[in-house]
């Protein structure tokens, strides 16, 4: 690789940095796409950042960046020409992974009277995911957990996921919602990726690490060139000066074991005072699993679709056992969702179920905040109407 100027001609190794203009990822959204991926990156629609397919670098929202707080989400225009001035937005790669709606198999009625069952075609475009934050990254790694590694591994999934090319992004301009450095997952990409860009300051060029082979492969299709140590010292000051924006912090020690001691705390009451069991938090959440499958007829009755699709645990119905819901009451739907996140997640994936990307803080309609409800458990022991009353006036 040609130390001044762009090249094309070799393959970096793992673990190596290039530095890339804005040009190049117009040329590996090309490559990519050459290859028949469908590239997904983040596209400015319907007022958010959401993810959607891309074709060249000019779908990306450049220039914008985003304001975010408990029940808050507004884009705002940036003084600069940043590609990735924003951090996370209410979608997230699971539902590339992990369709919200998907069709398992079909059975039709077949002429002698009986019934022929079908496996209903995969969708298998190869994928490829461009702006992956570090907590993103995480989410996939917790993901990868639940639906590859269990004694139930997904095919959705599992035949999405191996496809899938991760090119990451280090967030330069966190939310007030974030807090991956409370959970150890950001705001710089560390592995899982193919590809890791930071863009620089300067706007005009970007340090690229190699994460994997088919990374490297990657990089050596677009034009690249040696990093200085000035660049590569940019790069890390970007992540530096990201965690110092991180304003919001949740104490995990000890968590595990305070949220199965505190199944009786008042504050399971208060925040169901707030809650609206709309189930925000669990779809925008990336690692939130939970589906219920439905057999969907034709008005003939001759063919059904076992369809599967996302659930929530804040719905009255997802407990319905036995001709009872087991969590009739929105406190104990809540307490169900925080406990398992924070606590029993461990116990079954041995890993925490949040990865601190603060969506459902944001995208939560009367922004109740996860981190301030651990503080409520923490430290208010005390009657309903007094955590209540405090929550409220700190909000
Ligand atoms: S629980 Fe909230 S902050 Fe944690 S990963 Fe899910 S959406 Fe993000
Ligand atoms: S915590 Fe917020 S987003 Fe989640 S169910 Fe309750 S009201 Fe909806």
């Amino acid at each position: 690789m040609a130390r001044d100027g762009f090249c094309l001609d070799l393959e970096p190794p793992t673990g190596e940095a290039a530095v890339v203009g804005r040009d190049a990822l117009d040329a590996l959204i090309a490559v990519l796409r050459a290859d028949g991926y469908e590239v997904i990156g983040p596209v400015r629609r319907d007022g958010v950042i959401a993810l959607a397919p891309v074709t060249t670098l000019g779908d990306l929202p450049t220039g914008w960046g985003d304001e975010q707080q408990p029940g808050h989400y507004r884009l705002v225009g940036r003084d600069d020409d940043a590609l990735f001035g924003y951090a996370v937005g209410p979608h997230s790669w699971k539902a590339e992974l992990f369709p919200p709606r998907a069709d398992l198999y079909e059975v039709r009625r077949s002429g002698s009277g009986g019934f022929e069952v079908q496996a209903s075609p995969p969708d298998d475009r190869p994928r490829a995911f461009l702006g992956v934050r570090a907590c993103e990254v995480a989410a996939l790694a917790v993901q990868d957990r639940v639906f590859l590694e269990g004694a139930t591994r997904d095919p959705v999934y599992a035949r999405r996921r191996a496809q899938a090319v991760v090119i990451a992004v280090d967030c330069g301009d966190p939310s007030s919602s974030c807090f991956c450095a409370s959970m150890g997952t950001g705001p710089r990409v560390t592995g899982g990726f193919d590809l890791a860009l930071t863009e620089l300051a300067t706007g005009d060029a970007l340090v690229v690490r190699v994460g994997s082979d088919r990374g490297a492969a990657l990089l050596a299709r677009i034009p690249h060139r040696t990093p200085t140590r000035d660049e590569l010292d940019a790069s890390r000051e970007v992540s530096r000066s990201a965690e110092q924006l991180l304003r919001r912090r949740l104490d995990t020690t000890g968590l595990r074991e305070l949220l199965v001691a505190e199944v009786e705390h008042a504050e399971w009451d208060a925040v169901a005072e707030r809650c609206l069991a709309c189930g925000n938090c669990t779809s925008v959440c990336p690692t939130c699993f939970c589906s219920s499958v439905e057999e969907v007829t034709d008005l003939a009755g001759e063919r059904a679709v076992r369809r599967r699709s996302w659930a929530s645990c804040f719905s009255q119905q997802f407990s319905y056992l036995n001709g009872g819901t087991a969590r009739a009451g929105i406190g104990a739907r809540y307490r169900q969702w925080l406990s398992h996140k924070l606590s029993t997640w461990f116990d079954q994936y041995g890993t925490s179920g949040c990865v601190g990307c603060g969506r459902c803080i944001t995208w939560c309609p009367v922004g109740i905040d996860l981190t301030r409800e651990v503080v409520a458990l923490r430290t208010r022991p005390s009657s309903a109407t007094a955590v209540g009353m405090s929550l409220a006036e700190e909000l």
